[in-house]
């Protein structure tokens, strides 16, 4: 999934006090996956959601977060999007 992230472009940005919105576009081939999404990063929690849903659904990040992580050198990663066992 990580290596997906090559197919993802952040076409548009914008900030606030409290969070960065990116707007996503997703290249990929799989018509599923293709389009634009938005990821929202809360400043103040680093609290990720993207407008796919998946870890609402899923439990796990979106490229599309990832993409996000990876742009913006977030080194804590949100705890929240991780699920320890036990
Ligand atoms: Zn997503």
């Amino acid at each position: 999934m990580i290596a997906s992230i090559s197919s993802c472009m952040s076409i548009k940005l914008e900030e606030t006090e409290e969070m960065s919105t990116f707007t996503i576009k997703d290249t990929d081939k799989n018509p599923k996956h293709h389009g634009q999404f938005q990821v929202s990063l809360f400043k103040s929690d680093s609290k990720l959601l993207c407008s796919c849903c998946r870890f609402e659904l899923s439990g796990q990040l979106c490229r599309h977060c990832f993409y996000v992580l990876r742009m913006e050198s977030v080194e804590i990663y949100p705890k929240a999007m991780y699920q320890q066992d036990g």
